[in-house]
């Protein structure tokens, strides 16, 4: 179709990462701010891959909302279609460190300014104008941020765009697990490329096997490819003609946070790329080992944005 812009919709946060992993958050000595939320994660993922990406989303007008802001433009990412709310504050996120480098979050979302975004106020040029429209679940949890989600997402796909999602489960903020399971379920049929961990698999399925009958009870005829991401094992994938799995790399991990998300935005950007990968078992491998090699690599520096890899330090990995 000739478009090539990734659009991803929902929240950009202050997450407050510990200085030591192992420790409560009560028993953390401090802690790094550091620019995140899932979409805009994958944003700036795609740009720093050299892809061409814009964010939606709403913000705080208060001096965490600016420097957010700040980044997704110094990064390249497209922000006509980002908002901010003059009466709710930025999100954020309080992080604890397991000694593996996995984590747990704590949220301020009391309600956050991404929670507030309005349909009235949706970008529709931006949305339109997109090639692949990526989103979570957070911003479906409550209005009026839920009917702007459905909207954009009704928007993009009625202009053609392939639907990218990550349910991105964070069960604390949900009111139950029940209304979490729900409501991914409720948007799970609508998506082209959907990516789950091997957390969310368990969740949504019930027991922690990954084997592909299992993940196949999952499956609805109109994918186009479905992934699990397996932390440092790597990934399986899944299309109507095709499935497999790719080993991880070995890196040095201490914090985990965003890793996922340099996963999709490396697929995405790939995939934007040449659309043909996804018919293509071979071609889909070697972006699937670029999209593990991202995830690796930021899995070695504290926080997502600042730990995302750009594309030189992404063939390094790749040539080891
Ligand atoms: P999420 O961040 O969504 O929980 P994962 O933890 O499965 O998803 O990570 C996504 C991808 O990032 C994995 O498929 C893998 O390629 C890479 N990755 C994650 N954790 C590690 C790790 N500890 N070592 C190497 N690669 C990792």
């Amino acid at each position: 179709s000739g478009k090539d812009l990734i659009v991803s919709f929902g929240e950009m946060l202050i997450d407050f990462v510990p200085t030591v992993s192992g420790v409560s958050l009560a028993e953390a000595p401090g802690f790094i701010k550091a620019p995140g939320g899932a979409p805009a994660n994958v944003a700036i993922a795609v740009a720093r891959l050299g892809g061409r990406a814009a964010f939606l989303g709403k913000l705080g007008d208060d001096e965490f909302g600016r420097m957010l802001a700040g980044i997704l433009r110094s990064n390249g990412v497209d922000d006509a279609g980002v908002l901010f709310d003059t009466g709710a504050r930025t999100a954020l996120a309080f992080v604890t460190l397991r000694a593996d480098g996995e984590r747990e979050f704590m949220f301020y979302r009391n309600p956050s300014a991404d929670m507030l975004l309005e349909e009235g106020e949706l970008n529709l040029d931006v949305i339109k104008s997109a090639a692949v429209f990526h989103y979570g679940s957070i911003s479906l949890i409550t209005e009026p941020c839920r009917s702007a989600h459905l909207k954009a997402m009704q928007v993009a796909r009625d202009a053609g765009a392939l639907l990218s999602y990550d349910p991105n489960l964070r069960l604390p903020l949900w009111p139950s697990a029940e209304s979490a399971r729900e409501q991914i379920m409720s948007i799970w049929d609508q998506a082209d490329i959907i990516k789950v961990s091997d957390v969310e698999l368990e969740f949504l399925t019930g027991t922690d096997s990954v084997e592909d009958d299992v993940v196949l009870t999952l499956w609805r005829p109109e994918f186009k490819l479905l992934l699990v991401t397996l932390g440092e094992k790597g990934c399986k994938y899944y299309t109507k003609d095709f499935r497999g799995s790719l080993d991880g790399f070995s890196v040095n991990t201490v914090d985990t946070t965003g890793a996922g998300d340099a996963f999709v935005g490396a697929m995405l950007t790939k995939i934007v790329a040449d659309q043909s990968v996804l018919q293509s078992e071979e071609k889909l491998r070697e972006v699937l080992r670029f999209a593990n090699a991202c995830g690796a690599i930021t899995t070695t520096k504290k926080g997502a944005i600042p730990a995302l890899p750009n594309k030189t330090e992404a063939l390094e990995l790749l040539k080891r």
